[in-house]
């Protein structure tokens, strides 16, 4: 039996929910908090669930840096706004989509 996409009963293979998600994500919103001792760190809202996840694991691997997520919040430290913007166009994500604030 071959793997079968529980949203749309599709193959895994055939099926592309993980696209049509990310093409109909709510808006992504990408800001700067300044920390303690003058340290930025960048801030993606917007995400939820696996997307969440799977995207704030894929940054941190990309940028080589600490992060954390949770609540629809990814928290990077280090990376800066317009790179991440890149980063999640790359993975997929609608440029028109995401907000650089
Ligand atoms: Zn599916």
């Amino acid at each position: 039996m071959p793997e079968v996409c529980p949203k749309c009963g599709l193959p895994k293979e055939l099926c592309v929910c993980d696209v049509l998600d990310k093409e109909t994500t709510r808006r992504i919103k990408i800001s700067t908090e300044k920390k303690k001792f003058r340290k930025y760190m960048v801030v993606v809202e917007g995400l939820a669930g696996d997307e969440l996840e799977k995207t704030a694991k894929e940054l941190k691997r990309i940028l080589a840096c600490g992060g954390t997520y949770k609540n629809g919040v990814i928290e990077l430290q280090g990376g800066n706004k317009d790179l991440v913007k890149k980063m999640l166009v790359s993975l997929g994500y609608n440029e028109e989509s995401i907000d650089v604030i």
